[in-house]
């Protein structure tokens, strides 16, 4: 096989983004590539999906006001996050990207630079470069060391604003780990050296109910700092409800009217149909501690533990149990890029890492994601399909 062939779609043509890749990935019959969740509904879940006739004619009826302040009570509940519910500024639209867009809208006009963490999911880096707004790299690893984060910080931070994905997609990597302490670390850092602290929490669920994870009032530590920041949390990995999504950006005071002023240029509403839908089933997690999320996320977690055993690829153990899987190659000439064209020959399709290295591609080719929140028997089949595949290429 040809080193250098890239992946292409339908037409020949070279595939540039995860999105992209993503888009060949739902043609193919095991499709690890999107993070988005392709499982079934669990029991409890499907008495949701039974009312759902009920949940649109109530959405019908009532006032738009009431299902916005009932979503953000619910999710902010959940999460443990009883700051953001009494602040209750929190700006709502129907995905993370319309959340990233505005923040990238705000960077824009006011001619902020931004630090962004590598490795992340590109769409990130992707929404910010193509509005604009100038980047540039801060590894993870300048955050793996609780009592090095400050000085990292200070010697790597050289823009106007930090932007950070926590949990990070795809690594799982979690300040959480240290307690307060990793958070109030970074907002010092921020608040000493005047620069604005952009977070996605989009993965944060996945830290809930981990009695190692446990998600204290972030927005307690944002708010009596005194620190510039917005913060983005997000329903959308998290339920298996056909891509009906809410994602939320909260802003400081300090900016809010300037957020405010962007948001409503995008932006009335979410729908009330999808608002009230998704507070059952919110409020169904809180009840049963995210049982039905959890649940299929650790069977598929060990399902791929098992099957890369022993293989090239070596499962790396995410600190926080987020909903994809990150794998080292190890392999002297074997490339992401390459492993995922002769695994998507053999019908399984997952992401070569080239594109969370967005400053530095190549780095990112020792690395490959596979995505967990899929119907594990499925996912068992696509492993053993995958094992197969990656076993002729040694040990
Ligand atoms: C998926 C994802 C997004 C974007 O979500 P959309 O619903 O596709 O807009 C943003 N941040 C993280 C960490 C994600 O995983």
């Amino acid at each position: 096989m040809n080193p250098h062939s890239t992946a292409t779609g339908l037409d020949g043509s070279e595939l540039l983004d995860l999105t992209q890749h993503e888009i060949q990935a739902l043609r193919t019959r095991f499709n690890l590539a999107d993070a988005h969740t392709h499982q079934r509904q669990s029991a409890a879940q499907r008495e949701i999906v039974a009312r759902l006739p009920e949940l649109w004619y109530e959405a019908e009826e009532g006032l738009q006001a009431t299902y916005e302040q009932r979503f953000t009570e619910a999710f902010f509940r959940l999460h443990r996050q009883p700051t953001a519910l009494a602040k209750n500024k929190t700006l709502l639209s129907y995905a993370a990207s319309i959340s990233t867009m505005v923040a990238g809208m705000y960077l824009k006009q006011h001619r902020k630079s931004v630090t962004l963490v590598e490795p992340c999911f590109d769409n990130l880096y992707d929404v910010l470069a193509n509005m604009g707004v100038p980047l540039y790299p801060i590894e993870e690893s300048a955050l793996h060391d609780p009592d090095r984060i400050y000085a990292e910080l200070k010697r790597n931070v050289r823009t106007d604003a930090l932007f950070l994905v926590d949990p990070n997609n795809p690594t799982g990597f979690t300040l959480l780990q240290y307690g307060r302490k990793g958070f109030e670390e970074v907002v010092r850092f921020c608040k000493d050296h005047n620069k604005l602290l952009i977070i996605d929490f989009c993965f944060a669920s996945f830290t809930l109910f981990d009695p190692d994870l446990a998600r204290f009032d972030i927005y307690e530590l944002l708010e009596s700092s005194g620190v510039s920041y917005l913060a983005i949390e997000d329903t959308g990995k998290t339920w298996p409800v056909q891509d009906a999504k809410c994602a939320m950006i909260t802003a400081s005071d300090d900016i809010r009217e300037d957020v405010y002023n962007l948001h409503t240029s995008v932006l009335l509403n979410v729908s009330p149909f999808v608002l009230n839908m998704l507070t059952q089933y919110i409020e169904e997690a809180d009840q049963n501690h995210l049982a039905s999320v959890r649940e299929v996320l650790t069977l598929n977690r060990e399902s791929i533990r098992k099957a890369l055993d022993g293989t090239i690829l070596e499962y790396q153990e995410p600190v926080a149990p987020v909903s994809v899987a990150w794998a080292k190659i190890n392999h002297p000439e074997m490339t992401a890029s390459e492993l995922q064209q002769i695994l998507s020959k053999e019908e399984v399709y997952i992401l070569p890492g080239r594109f969370f290295y967005w400053s530095q591609p190549d780095k990112g080719e020792a690395y490959a994601r596979f995505a967990l929140a899929r119907e594990p028997r499925l996912f068992a089949e696509a492993m053993v399909r995958m094992r197969e595949v990656v076993e002729r290429h040694g040990r």
